[in-house]
């Protein structure tokens, strides 16, 4: 079954929402007089991004949180819901029940990954999941509540979601699940929803990166070897390479050119791979 992701709904103007929260905390303007500002002109589009920019450069996330999105998914697996319900701050979920919904026709939809199919099983995980679907179905008609006769059901059987989340959740979901890392149904999920912020609020969107990204944390801090073998390991710096570096820099190994955007040189004795 295809997955699919649709934004049903947002904040309605979030970039105003999130210019009046941060605005609040360094203004000697109420929250009324900075929304009149903004109504009448006064404070522009372009103004509002690039103060909220500023912001989003500091560790300031609260106002992220008055952002949110409504999420509609649909074909997702039992697999995938497992890892997404346990994102417990700033997310709220509603599930497709096993118990009210029964599966109908000794059948119930399901994902074969592509793994398996490359493995050239998919046939046989089809021919179980039809004997399962048969059984299931017996189970049912033998009196069997729906609560129980799921017992029968793999992680691979289809479920939807209706979710309601906050910028500052979304962030640090796409952190964690944009991730090389992440499993292949997690990483497309959070991409899908990246796409849908990005045709939204591409001015929100671009923030939606694996931390690795460079308006995230910048650098990976996964295990060395994943590093070493992730294709954006190529682009962004392990923890562990930056802390070394930084240490060489301590010990005057190696000289600040420019010490406001932090370029270095090495010097010639440092002996610093
Ligand atoms: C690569 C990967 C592998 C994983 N492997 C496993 C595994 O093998 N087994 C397993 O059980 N889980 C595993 N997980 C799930 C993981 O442990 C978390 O449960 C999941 O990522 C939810 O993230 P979160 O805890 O950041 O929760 P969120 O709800 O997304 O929380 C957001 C942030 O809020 C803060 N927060 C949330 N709740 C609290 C609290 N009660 N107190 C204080 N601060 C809080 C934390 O800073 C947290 O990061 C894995 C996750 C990843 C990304």
């Amino acid at each position: 079954m295809a997955i699919q992701v649709e934004l049903l709904d947002q904040t309605k103007d979030p970039m105003k929402s999130l210019y009046i929260a941060y605005r609040t905390a360094y203004s000697s303007l109420t929250p009324m007089q900075i929304n009149k500002r903004i109504e009448s002109g006064k404070i522009t589009r372009e103004k509002m991004e690039e103060f909220i920019e500023r912001r989003l450069q500091t560790g300031h996330g609260s106002p992220l949180e008055q952002v949110w999105f409504e999420f509609g998914i649909a074909g997702v697996s039992r697999s995938f819901s497992h890892q997404f319900v346990r994102h417990r701050v700033g997310i709220s979920f509603e599930q497709q029940s096993q118990r009210y919904v029964k599966f109908k026709d000794a059948r119930f939809p399901y994902t074969v990954p592509q793994s398996v199919q490359r493995a050239g099983k998919a046939e046989q995980m089809e021919a179980a999941f039809e004997e399962l679907g048969k059984l299931y179905q017996e189970l049912l008609d033998a009196g069997v509540p729906a609560e129980d006769a799921r017992f029968l059901l793999p992680n691979a059987a289809s479920t939807n979601f209706k979710i309601t989340v906050n910028f500052q959740e979304l962030l640090h979901i796409c952190d964690l699940r944009l991730c090389t890392r992440t499993q292949w149904e997690f990483r497309k999920v959070a991409a899908m929803m990246r796409a849908e912020v990005n045709r939204s609020v591409p001015e929100l969107g671009m923030y939606l990166q694996p931390k690795c990204g460079e308006r995230r944390w910048g650098y990976c801090d996964e295990d060395y070897e994943a590093w070493e073998a992730c294709p954006i390991g190529r682009k962004r710096p392990h923890k562990r390479d930056m802390f070394k570096i930084f240490d060489s820099h301590r010990k005057g190994e190696l000289i600040p050119l420019d010490a406001a955007d932090f370029k270095l040189i090495e010097r010639e004795d440092s002996g610093v791979a």
